[in-house]
C-alpha cells in the first residue's frame, strides 16, 4: 500500500511536465508484436463466438500494470472488457473501441493457417489482422503507455473491447450501450471503420468514418392467380415480381449529398487524376446536366462511390414457386436497402412503390437486425482535428471524412450523441483485388504499418485527452 502511494506521488510529480513523456518506441514495437500475435492466434470466429480468451489475455496485461479492468457479459464465454485511465474530469471522456470477434474462415483456402499468426515477407497473416485485432492492440498499447508515462489528462480515456461485432451485437455494443452506458459514456470515440489507403507503397489518402448509412430491408411481394403451367396467365406472380425487381435495380434514387460526402469528393479530387477530379467536382454541381454524366459514370465504374451518393437498393434474395408445372400464387424478393442518413424512410418507400407501379406487387419494409439512424460526427471537433493533424504527421496524406455504405457498432453510440470516428492502419489498395483484405481468405497486415498505427493512435489520443 505504502509502495503504491510512493509510486502514485512520483507519478503525479511527473504529471506536471508540460510535454507528455514519449514511450520507448523500440520496446513498444516488440510488445505490440507479441500481444498482436497472441490474440491473432486465438480463434474468436463469430459464429459461434468465443471472445473470452482475448479478454482474459488483455485483462491480465492491463492488470499487471495496475490498470483496473471490468468485464460485462450476457453470455459467460462472450465478455466485453472495459478499462479506464482517469483524467482530471475537466472534459468528458474519450472512448477507444475495438472488437475481439472475427468473421469465419474456410481453412482450406488459407495458404498460411488463419490462426497461425505467421510472419512472412513483412506481413502478419491471420483472421482478424485488419478486422479488428489491429485496433484492439493499438488501443491496448495506448492504455499501457498512458499508464506508464503518466501523461496528465483532462479527460478519462476508456477502453472498450466489445464482443459480437460481426453479427451478434446484442451481446456486445447493444448490451453495453443499453445496460452499461455509464461505463463507456464519452464525448468522443475512436473505432474501426476508417484507414489509410496506400498506392505503390505510398499513403494516398486516409478515410475517417464520420457517418454511416442505415441498413434496412425492403420486401417485395407479388400475388397472382395460381394455375397450370401449360396455360400462361397475365397475372403470373413471378413475372410481375421479376419486372418489379428489375425496375428497382435499374432505378437511380435521387442524389443526397451531406457534409461528409461533399467534403469527401471535394478532397478526393485533390489527389486524383485530372479526369477523375473533374468528375468528382461535377458531382457537387447543383445542375443535373453537369452532375448527371459523372453520376452515371460512377454507377458503372465506381459502384461504392455511387452508393455513397444516395440510398441504395440491391436485390439479394428471390423466392417463389415449387414445381415446374404450377404457376404459384406468390413470390417474394428481398432488397438490401441502405438509407442515406437524412432520408425519410416512409417517403422513400413511396418512391419505390412508384417505381414498381404495379397493383399486384406490394412493397414494404421487412424485419432485420437494424442499426439506428445516427447523426454525423462533427468535422470541426477537437477529435477530428487531432486525427487529421496526426494523419498529416504520420502518413503525410490528406484526410477524407467518409460515409460508410456498410454499418458499424458506432451507430449505437452516435445515436446517444457520442462523436465517433472510424480509423485504421494503412493498407495497400492493390491488396483487395488480390484477395488479402478484411474478411478475405488471406487477411494480412504489414508489420511496419501495425507499428505506425500504434504511434498514430497514441498521438491522436494524447492530443485530445492530455491536460492543456
Ligand atoms: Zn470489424
Amino acid at each position: 500500500m505504502r509502495a503504491a502511494l510512493v509510486i502514485a506521488t512520483l507519478l503525479s510529480t511527473s504529471l506536471l511536465a508540460q510535454t507528455p513523456a514519449q514511450p520507448d518506441w523500440a520496446k513498444v514495437d516488440e510488445e505490440t508484436l507479441k500481444h498482436f500475435l497472441a490474440i491473432v492466434k486465438m480463434d474468436t470466429t463469430d459464429p459461434p463466438g468465443g471472445e473470452k480468451p482475448v479478454v482474459d489475455y488483455i485483462k491480465q496485461i492491463l492488470e499487471a500494470e495496475g490498470i483496473a479492468v471490468q468485464t460485462f457479459a450476457l453470455e459467460p464465454h462472450r465478455p466485453n472488457l472495459v478499462a479506464r485511465i482517469k483524467g482530471s474530469g475537466k472534459q468528458r471522456p474519450l472512448l477507444l473501441m475495438g472488437h475481439s470477434d472475427t468473421v469465419n474462415v474456410d481453412p482450406k483456402k488459407w495458404i498460411h493457417p488463419p490462426f497461425g499468426g505467421v510472419r512472412d515477407g513483412g506481413y502478419i497473416y491471420g483472421r482478424g489482422t485488419v478486422d479488428d485485432k489491429d485496433n484492439v492492440i493499438a488501443n491496448v498499447m495506448t492504455m499501457l503507455m498512458l499508464k506508464r508515462t503518466g501523461v496528465k489528462l483532462d479527460r478519462d480515456v476508456i477502453l472498450l473491447i466489445e464482443a459480437g461485432e460481426e453479427g451478434t451485437s446484442r451481446l456486445g455494443i447493444q448490451f453495453m450501450a443499453n445496460q452499461h452506458f455509464a461505463e463507456i459514456d464519452a464525448e468522443f470515440c475512436y473505432a474501426e471503420g476508417g484507414g489509410v489507403t496506400r498506392q505503390n507503397g505510398e499513403a494516398k489518402y486516409a478515410r475517417v468514418q464520420t457517418v454511416e448509412k442505415i441498413p434496412r430491408a425492403i420486401t417485395v411481394t407479388s400475388k397472382g392467380v395460381a394455375g397450370h403451367g401449360s396455360v400462361p396467365l397475365e397475372s403470373n406472380a413471378l413475372a410481375h415480381l421479376g419486372e418489379a425487381v428489375g425496375a428497382i435495380a435499374a432505378w437511380t434514387p435521387p442524389m443526397r449529398i451531406n457534409e461528409t460526402t461533399a467534403a469527401y469528393f471535394k478532397r478526393l479530387a485533390t489527389v486524383s487524376t485530372p479526369e477523375e477530379a473533374a468528375r468528382y467536382r461535377a458531382l457537387l454541381n447543383p445542375d443535373p446536366k453537369i452532375s448527371g454524366p459523372a453520376d452515371a459514370y460512377l454507377r458503372k465504374n465506381e459502384p461504392s462511390h455511387w452508393s455513397m451518393l444516395r440510398t441504395s437498393l440491391s436485390p439479394t434474395m428471390i423466392t417463389g414457386g415449387y414445381r415446374t408445372n404450377v404457376i404459384p400464387s406468390e413470390g417474394t424478393a428481398n432488397i438490401d436497402t441502405r438509407l442515406a442518413p437524412d432520408e425519410d424512410p416512409a417517403k422513400f418507400l413511396e418512391l419505390v412503390k412508384q417505381v414498381v407501379n404495379d397493383p399486384q406487387v406490394e412493397v414494404s419494409y421487412g424485419a432485420r437486425d437494424t442499426r439506428p439512424p445516427t447523426p454525423t460526427a462533427k468535422l470541426d471537433s477537437e477529435a477530428f482535428k487531432a486525427i487529421e493533424s496526426n494523419i498529416t504527421k504520420h502518413y503525410k496524406s490528406i484526410t477524407l471524412p467518409t460515409m460508410s455504405t456498410g454499418a458499424t457498432d458506432m451507430a449505437f453510440l452516435r445515436q446517444k450523441g457520442m462523436q465517433c470516428y472510424g480509423i485504421g492502419p494503412a493498407l495497400d489498395i492493390e491488396d483487395g483485388p488480390k484477395g488479402f483484405g478484411a474478411h478475405s481468405d488471406q487477411e494480412r497486415i504489414l508489420e511496419s504499418e501495425l507499428y505506425r498505427f500504434v504511434r498514430f493512435t497514441w498521438d491522436a489520443v494524447v492530443d485530445v485527452a492530455r491536460a492543456k
